[in-house]
């Protein structure tokens, strides 16, 4: 069945959400296939992030993806980019609905990119370009 790459960012991994994330993610009937926890280098998110280089944030989010380790989900189950990206909510946590990881678990600390716990690839083209960048 489909995959999506499931990110868990710094901040979740500093709060030690890793737990209640996967949690979320089996409860809503997902399957973690491959996982792992790894200090990203530079260059991954680099290629991972190419589509935002010279936007204002890069250079922040960037600092920010460095700044900790990471958490690598290989999830799978039928739809489940979509409905990662469903269960996750809104990239801006201020407004992300309650009930999704971001707008149940985190805000907006004033930081210059904001730190919104989890990454999930957006299409099923990106969803294979990331799995093998990080997988
Ligand atoms: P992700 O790709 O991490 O799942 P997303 O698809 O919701 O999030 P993208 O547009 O791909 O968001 O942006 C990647 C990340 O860059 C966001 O998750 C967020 O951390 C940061 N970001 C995006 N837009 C902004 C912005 N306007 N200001 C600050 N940070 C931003």
């Amino acid at each position: 069945s489909e995959s999506t790459l499931v990110l868990i960012k710094p901040d979740g991994v500093r709060r030690n959400l890793i737990g209640e994330i996967i949690r979320r993610c089996e409860a809503k009937g997902y399957v973690v296939a491959e996982l792992k926890k790894i200090t990203p280098t530079r260059e991954l998110l680099a290629a991972h992030y190419a589509e935002h280089e010279g936007k204002v944030f890069y250079e922040p989010l960037m600092e920010f993806m460095l700044s900790g380790d990471v958490v690598a989900i290989r999830l799978t189950g039928h739809r489940v980019i979509e409905g990662f990206r469903s269960i996750a909510g809104a990239t801006d946590p201020t407004v992300a609905a309650a009930g999704t990881i971001r707008g149940d678990l985190s805000r907006d600390w004033g930081t210059k990119v904001v730190q919104n716990l989890v990454h999930g690839s957006d299409s099923v083209e990106s969803a294979q370009r990331e799995l093998a960048l990080w997988f």
